[in-house]
């Protein structure tokens, strides 16, 4: 009987939940729908989402050493001392994405960091100057002609906040920003409010070829054009 790997693969992905948040802090959440009811329904989602990510991701997040915490320690600003509030974070020397375990964030941060995870795994390709210019050639139209005119959900204000109006980006969160959407899309336990509409998902066409290049390359582990063999018929 044939195996299945990724599946197995799947399964071996380790989360841990530090903790669980206290009643009170259920009670006093002004945004309850947000939060886990308990532990169940958050395996449950996590799950859920990791299953429909392309499985290449899962395998490669596994076979590199990663794991995915979920925590609610609300610790992590100080942890890593930053600044400012964030969903969720990539340790890059701990090989560990850590997410707070809240409905929201992880519906809109696992698919980001994951998206740092990726262009970690082919080489920070981010870094790319060639990245650095297909994003600002994009960024330039999109400033110019398309702002005004697109209503994108507010999940995606961070690009646009961030990356799009701000001129001292980090390729790295753009390149994570749009990973996120690309994977989001097709997505099906991620609900339709995390996603571009019909009408927004043409500005992101062209971007969208290069997130399936990096899936493609986490397929052959290097460029496919290494795999590819010519004939001459001449
Ligand atoms: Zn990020």
């Amino acid at each position: 009987m044939l195996s299945h790997p990724e599946e197995e693969k799947i399964m071996k992905i380790r989360y841990s939940y530090i903790n669980t948040y206290s009643i009170s802090d259920y009670i006093f959440s002004n945004k309850n729908s947000e939060m886990f009811l308990n532990l169940e329904e958050l395996k449950t989602t996590i799950t859920s989402i990791i299953d429909n990510l392309p499985s290449i991701i899962v395998k490669r997040f596994d076979e590199t050493g990663w794991t995915l915490h979920i925590t609610n320690t609300k610790e992590l600003e100080k942890i890593y001392n930053l600044d400012y509030k964030i969903e969720g974070i990539t340790d890059f020397e701990q090989k560990i994405i850590y997410i707070y375990a809240r409905k929201d964030y992880i519906y809109s941060a696992i698919m980001h960091e994951f998206g740092h995870f990726i262009d970690w795994y082919l080489g920070y390709i981010s870094f790319d100057i060639r990245w650095d210019n297909i994003f600002n050639t994009y960024k330039e139209t999109m400033t110019k002609d398309y702002m005004k005119k697109i209503k994108f959900s507010s999940i995606f204000s961070d690009l646009i906040e961030n990356n799009l109006l701000n001129s001292d980006i980090a390729t790295s969160e753009a390149f994570s920003d749009i990973m996120s959407i690309y994977l989001a899309q097709s997505n099906t336990a991620i609900p339709n409010e995390y996603k571009l509409t019909k009408n927004d998902i043409s500005y992101f066409d062209d971007l969208f070829i290069y997130m399936e290049r990096c899936l493609l390359c986490l397929e052959y582990q290097n460029s496919p054009i290494s795999n590819l063999t010519l004939y001459n018929y001449g």
